[in-house]
């Protein structure tokens, strides 16, 4: 139990769980630690949510030095609470660190952060069935560097806000560009690590995309411009028969924990599941196409438009194999089913 008060003192919110959304909302409390020159991290507390405080020469703000995470915790109908592999995000987020000159945050820290910053905030978890809360840890550079350089101070914060099932009617089909003229990443770059520099690259393509009428944009690999790598924020999968086929991860895109479960559950399945370049080509002749990540879960696509052609999928309904995978998927980060793969943590 959080031995922390909300600032009202109340132990409930009053919000309309049933239109929630998918923004961002002040909740109570936030976590914050911070780590010297020495390149030991303090141990960090919960503190009511504030606006931070950063000189205007901090290297995140200049330099981009920084990396975020995303994951979600769940209330299930027992009234548990659920943080679905927050030690994957954790080891991702070491792995960007060391990409990034930064010191990292032990994997026990960070979970331990995530577990506290959500105890604070428990109010603010939707009952089951109307959401989940978003759970957002952010490492950055905080000190002061003229030139580009590793800086004196780090900071690391964890904030949560609630947010609503991506799809309030079930799984709604979603429409997809291939983008031709901008690229995510290039070898040897950062694109698999989840940096903030990453977002803001991806946000002018995802612009036009919407304009356009599509949901999001599917980038291609810079070298050959010939093969899927991922979409601006979640990764991609094709079926064709019963195999499955999604990029592998080459250092170019991001290295999903949805996309590893659904890799390692559709095995389960009984599905072969093939990790590996998957061209444009490819996409043209799949039975069914859909992408996953942590706001999504898995999301089907509906059509899929390639230099001016449109390629459309499962009649752009639901296909049976993103379905099932779903339902699976979201039958354990909810509590609803047997966690036999032990990826859920009760806190
Ligand atoms: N690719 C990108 C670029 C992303 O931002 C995300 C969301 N984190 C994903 C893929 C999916 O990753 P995950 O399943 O860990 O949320």
């Amino acid at each position: 139990m959080s031995q922390h008060t909300a600032p009202n003192g109340r132990s409930s919110v009053e919000i309309d769980w049933g239109n929630l959304g998918f923004g961002y909302r002040e909740t109570d409390f936030m976590f914050v630690a911070k780590c010297g020159l020495d390149g030991e991290w303090d141990q960090g507390e919960i503190r009511p949510l504030r606006h931070l405080q950063l000189s205007p020469a901090a290297c995140i703000l200049h330099y981009g030095q920084g990396l975020i995470e995303g994951l979600k915790a769940y209330r299930s109908k027992e009234e548990h609470i659920l943080l679905f592999r927050p030690e994957e995000n954790a080891k991702r987020m070491i792995a960007g660190a060391d990409r990034l000159c930064m010191p990292a945050m032990p994997a026990h820290h960070f979970v331990e952060a995530v577990k506290q910053t959500v105890l604070a905030n428990k109010r603010w978890i939707p009952p089951p069935g109307k959401g989940s809360l978003y759970i957002r840890p952010l490492l950055m550079g905080s000190g002061a560097v003229l030139p580009p350089a590793p800086p004196p101070e780090y900071t690391f914060v964890v904030y949560v806000a609630p947010v609503s099932n991506y799809f309030k009617g079930g799984l709604t089909p979603i429409h997809l560009i291939v983008e031709t003229t901008c690229h995510r990443a290039m070898p040897g770059g950062i694109g698999a690590i989840k940096t903030a520099g990453n977002y803001a690259s991806v946000m002018k393509t995802q612009l036009n995309a919407k304009k356009n009428g599509f949901s999001d944009v599917i980038y291609l690999d810079v070298v050959e411009k010939k093969y899927i790598e991922e979409t601006s924020s979640s990764n991609i999968f094709l079926v064709k028969a019963n195999k499955l086929a999604t990029p592998e991860l080459t250092g170019t895109i991001l290295p999903g924990i949805t996309r590893k479960s659904v890799i390692e559950l559709a095995r389960i399945k009984g599905y072969q599941v093939e990790e590996r370049p998957v061209s444009v080509d490819e996409v043209r002749v799949a039975d069914e196409v859909f992408c996953t990540g942590t706001a999504v879960v898995i999301v089907p696509v509906g059509s899929i438009s390639i230099r001016g052609e449109m390629v459309r999928y499962a009649n752009e309904g639901v296909g049976k194999v993103c379905q099932e995978l779903y339902t699976a998927l979201t039958e354990i980060q909810t509590g609803k089913a047997m966690d036999n793969m032990t990826w859920t943590m009760e806190i």
